[in-house]
């Protein structure tokens, strides 16, 4: 694993262009679980049965009760986690232009990174689906489920459930990152969520690096990784940044 970290390093002092894709494995060290890999949601809830837009829409207390309750004590709870920090230091030397993030923790923004895409959406707010009206998630009154906005209607998160399409603007926007990118950091991503694990071949096939970070392999292991680096991305990416630290030092 050094030696892999000493070439991320060398990879990321040398680049113009570095952008990260990042996914539940980073928020772990936060207290958030992820939904796939052991301890993960969905060894307890099927992701079709409470997770897909038609879910919610058929029957929203009982996707509020198994799942959206818990969500919102754990991601209150949370803060962020030395992967966070690292990206953002990475951000303030210039070396990480943006985040491309399936997250809907605000994790990255609470950490401090400016340039933050939530392609799934953001779970810190949510609308009413009848008046479009939004409510911080912090003041949503949960004594009643599902939640209703003072006009009687239900209140949804503002994130993507299975079976919704991604912000237009969002999708744009990342497509053009990651075709415009030198490299691509993967981090903590299972990369089978699409369409944002075609970022990574986009990037590949436009002639980026694309460095993963995950304790696993993924879909993009073979083909479309330059390597991955087999690890915790906290231990990891402090690791790559101290190494990287150094060499600017040495630089001068
Ligand atoms: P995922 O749950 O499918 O996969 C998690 C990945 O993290 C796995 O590949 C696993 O091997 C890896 N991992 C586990 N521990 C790790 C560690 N310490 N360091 C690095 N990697 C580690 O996650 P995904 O690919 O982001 O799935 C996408 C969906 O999950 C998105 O739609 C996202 O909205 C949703 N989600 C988000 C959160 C969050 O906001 N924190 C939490 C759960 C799910």
């Amino acid at each position: 694993m050094d030696d892999l970290i000493d070439k991320a390093a060398k990879d990321l002092a040398n680049s113009k262009s570095a952008i990260a894709l990042t996914g539940a494995g980073i928020s772990i060290e936060s207290g958030i679980p992820p939904f796939r890999g052991r301890g993960g949601i969905w060894e307890k809830f099927d992701p079709m049965e409470y997770a897909h837009i038609d879910a919610f829409t058929k029957d929203p207390a009982k996707v509020w009760n198994a799942l959206l309750r818990e969500m919102k004590g754990i991601i209150d709870r949370a803060k962020p986690n030395d992967v966070h920090k690292v990206l953002v230091r990475l951000e303030s030397l210039g070396i990480l232009k943006t985040i491309i993030t399936q997250n809907i923790d605000s994790l990255h923004q609470k950490a401090g990174n400016k340039d933050v895409i939530e392609f799934h959406g953001n779970f810190a707010w949510h609308r009413c689906l009848d008046c479009e009206k939004r409510c911080e998630t912090a003041d949503i009154n949960l004594e009643h489920i599902p939640p209703r906005c003072e006009c009687g209607g239900i209140y949804r998160p503002e994130v993507i459930f299975f079976g919704e399409i991604i912000p237009p603007n969002h999708l744009m926007r990342s497509r053009q990152l990651s075709s415009d990118c030198d490299i691509m950091l993967v981090v903590g991503t299972s990369a089978v969520v699409q369409p944002a694990a075609l970022m990574p071949v986009i990037a590949k096939e436009s002639g980026a690096k694309v460095i993963e970070i995950n304790p696993e392999s993924t879909p993009l292991t073979d083909g479309t990784s330059d390597y991955l680096i087999k690890g915790n991305a906290g231990e990891v990416m402090s690791r790559i940044l101290n190494q990287l630290e150094r060499r600017i030092k040495a630089d001068g």
